[in-house]
């Protein structure tokens, strides 16, 4: 059986990461979502193994201890990781899956499978990305001011992606990634 791809998309903080994913869920409901482990606080209408799996640093060590993560990086203070084997079963069981990362991850991710597809979610500027941290309401001014820091560190590692996709408007973004997706099940290689 042919293996599901592995995407990746991934791109700074407060770019629309979380949103596209919802928008694309609509759009692509064959894709299958990976749920990350995290020891950050959940916010308001947040769902433990839902949006994510939160765990006290304690656990989280555990399961790093124990090669449970495909990857993990420790972002503004907190742990985000990947559970590998849901990952790996779903690929081998020839669905695609869909990683909503950060940056340092996703290179992480790329060491290990470099066949995935890697994409970058661009913001139209800097400045409409501190609109977008800020608007969110639920960060502090000094959590803000380290997000925008780490987000123009991160745009300098678009070179490593397979794809770089403008989230200028919602739909427009979800429609280049479907693009990107149907694109990948087209390659030769696959036949
Ligand atoms: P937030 O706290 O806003 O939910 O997420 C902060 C950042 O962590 C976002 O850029 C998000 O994409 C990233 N993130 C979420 N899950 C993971 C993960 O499993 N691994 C890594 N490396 N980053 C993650």
């Amino acid at each position: 059986m042919r293996k599901g791809l592995l995407i990746v998309l991934s791109g700074p903080s407060g770019v629309g990461k979380g949103s596209v994913c919802s928008v694309l869920r609509g759009r692509m409901p064959e894709l299958v979502y990976s749920v990350s482990a995290t020891t950050r606080t959940p916010r308001q209408g947040e769902l433990d193994g839902v949006n994510y799996f939160f765990k006290s640093r304690a656990q989280f060590q555990d399961m790093i201890a124990r090669d449970m993560l495909l990857e993990h990086a420790e972002y503004v203070g907190n742990y985000y990781g990947t559970p590998r084997d849901f990952v790996e079963r779903t690929i081998a069981a020839g669905k695609d899956i869909i990683l909503e990362i950060e940056v340092q991850g996703a290179l992480k991710v790329k060491e290990k499978f470099p066949e995935g597809v890697f994409i970058f979610l661009l913001p139209p500027s800097l400045d409409e990305l501190k609109q977008r941290i800020t608007g969110r309401g639920t960060e502090s001014v000094d959590t803000i001011d380290h997000r925008m820091n780490v987000a123009v560190e991160e745009m300098n590692l678009l070179r490593h992606y397979d794809y770089a996709v403008l989230n200028d408007e919602i739909d427009q973004a979800c429609h280049r990634i479907e693009s990107i997706i149907v694109a990948e099940h087209c390659r030769k290689e696959h036949y």
